[in-house]
């Protein structure tokens, strides 16, 4: 069943009864490429157990069963769950799971499912509707992982594997950081998806740290710090920290002169670690 010809798909949708949902972020991949490149870069093996977020219809599923021991995929839509069955019947290290990503209870997912497996590791092409909250959840619930392969907006993708101290980068990026080493592996245009969305999109890669790059105490406080310093990217880092945090602007500026950092500086201006100093004095 040849899950990139536009027909083969329509067919088996039309015979579901299956209509695609904007709101879920349904847009499956068509391109015949997109999915093995994607997951070479995983580089999974027989003792690997993937995650898969959002199956779809199960085009990158198959090609994650063809390589990993075990493949687990979460959806949301029950109904694809028909569709699935029939589209992934020929293998039989997968396992299907319902629920929402952002609700379920990942590392016991992993301790469960991926029990004996040598590594694990995710990949996806996520739901645009909720990337940053997806990359977080699996970056913060500390899940036994140590790679995860993933699609995102074109744009999502610019501001996550940002370099720390460029325009491009955000909040999430030293919060990516923080977690892992970020970069794009490859751009993929819209057409390469049924329905093509608006926007084109991106691989990238996040191989997961065995220990952050900076020393901090409080990781709460650390990221409250680097989110109020990011609020108002028009704003210098100090009216920021300062509105954001409810301290005085003279506070603020004593803790920036202590760590001779300008106080006409915006955030995208600090390193990681003048965050994790900040967040220290602050
Ligand atoms: N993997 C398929 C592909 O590449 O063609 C489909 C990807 S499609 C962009 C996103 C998938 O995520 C859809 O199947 C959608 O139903 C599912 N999804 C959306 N929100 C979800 C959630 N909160 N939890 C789990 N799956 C979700």
């Amino acid at each position: 069943m040849n899950l990139y010809d536009y027909n083969t798909v329509n067919r088996i949708l039309t015979a579901h009864g299956f209509t695609f949902s904007k709101a879920l972020g349904q847009n499956f991949i068509i391109d015949p490429d997109v999915c093995p490149e994607m997951v070479e870069n995983l580089c999974a093996g027989e003792e690997t157990g993937v995650m898969e977020i959002g199956p779809g219809i199960g085009v990158l599923t198959k090609e994650l069963c063809k390589t990993a021991g075990k493949v687990i995929a979460i959806e949301l839509d029950k109904r694809l769950f028909p569709v699935l069955k029939e589209t992934l019947g020929e293998y039989s290290n997968v396992e299907i799971i319902e629920g929402d990503v952002l609700k379920l209870n990942l590392n016991a997912v992993i301790k469960d499912k991926f029990s004996g497996m040598s590594s694990v590791k995710v990949c996806a092409n996520l739901p645009y509707y909720i990337t940053s909250p997806v990359i977080m959840a699996l970056l913060e619930s500390k899940l036994d992982i140590d790679e995860i392969v993933v699609m995102v907006q074109k744009e999502a993708a610019e501001r996550l594997c940002a370099e720390i101290g460029s325009r491009n980068s955000g909040a999430v990026t030293i919060a990516v950081n923080y977690y892992a080493s970020a970069q794009i592996l490859f751009e993929v245009p819209k057409e390469c998806f049924y329905p093509a969305p608006k926007v084109d999109s991106a691989v990238i890669k996040l191989t997961l740290r065995k220990n952050p790059p900076v020393h901090v105490k409080n990781e709460k406080h650390f990221f409250a710090v680097v989110k109020a310093a990011f609020a108002q990217r028009r704003k210098t880092a100090m009216n920021c920290l300062s509105n954001g945090l409810g301290i005085s602007k003279s506070k603020v500026s004593d803790a920036l002169k202590a760590l001779n950092l300008d106080e006409k500086a915006r955030a995208e201006n600090f390193s990681m670690e003048d965050f994790a100093q900040l967040s220290e004095i602050i």
